[in-house]
């Protein structure tokens, strides 16, 4: 028995020498791991659905040896997103994207919104203003960690519950904190960087790739977000500040 599902390739490891495991996001299973058997050999026919973003249609089997494996049978390339591999940039950029859902993921767990929010960013990141990556990467993170469950408390003290004065300060496991409620692990943050990212829930995919923050801004929103993710990715990320 096998099955037809629809994936976009998130990593890829040599298993053997001629095998591959490669992860996938698919529409209906969520993220899981698939053996791509004697695709390393160069006449391979297979090899092709094994490249990062690769969108493809596959046919599996389950496999019965390891839990939640899958073994690659067939199927047809969907969009190569050859685009996303043309310029150095966005192709580090579209790595960082697949690298979150990699690592923000649980194998077997489907999620439609999950899906179709990254093929949706691997469209417009190659058509986005080259001055605006970080930003549609930021939002996109957002927007992905919230349908994860993750995201942020930002719009009042995850202590008091109280709304939040001028002098804010960021606990890194749940989100804003006023100054009265403040310990000392707390990060001090700008009222700017809570509304650019309350901003980021807002806007659409191409008002966000035209959206200006400045430099000083931005980088505070890359560090609190990269602290952030800490809690919740369950190997480190290695992309994410390249
Ligand atoms: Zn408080």
């Amino acid at each position: 028995m096998y099955q037809i599902v629809s994936g976009i390739v998130l990593n890829k490891t040599n298993y053997s020498e001629y095998d591959k495991i490669v992860n996938f996001y698919t529409l209906q299973l969520g993220k899981i791991r698939v053996l791509f058997k004697g695709v390393n050999k160069l006449t391979a026919k297979l090899i092709s659905f094994t490249e990062l973003a690769t969108e493809a249609e596959l046919q599996l089997v389950k496999l019965k040896s390891v839990d939640y494996m899958f073994k690659c049978t067939g199927g047809k390339v969907v969009n190569y997103n050859n685009v996303l591999r043309e310029s150095i940039e966005i192709y580090l950029y579209t790595c960082k994207i697949l690298e979150i859902v990699d690592k923000l993921t649980l194998e077997l767990f489907s999620d439609e919104k999950k899906y179709f929010l990254l093929k949706r960013v691997l469209e417009v990141l190659p058509v986005c203003d080259k001055n605006n990556y970080d930003i549609l990467f930021l939002a996109f993170v957002y927007r992905f960690i919230k349908l994860c469950g993750y995201a942020p408390k930002l719009n009042r003290c995850v202590r008091c519950d109280n709304k939040i004065g001028e002098e804010q300060y960021f606990d890194l496991t749940s989100g804003v904190v006023c100054s009265g409620c403040k310990k000392d692990n707390d990060i001090k943050i700008s009222l700017n960087t809570t509304k650019t990212i309350q901003k980021f829930y807002k806007l659409n995919a191409e008002e966000v790739c035209k959206f200006r923050i400045e430099k000083e801004l931005l980088e505070e929103i890359k560090e609190v977000t990269f602290l952030y993710l800490q809690n919740y990715v369950y190997k480190p990320l290695l992309t994410y500040s390249l």
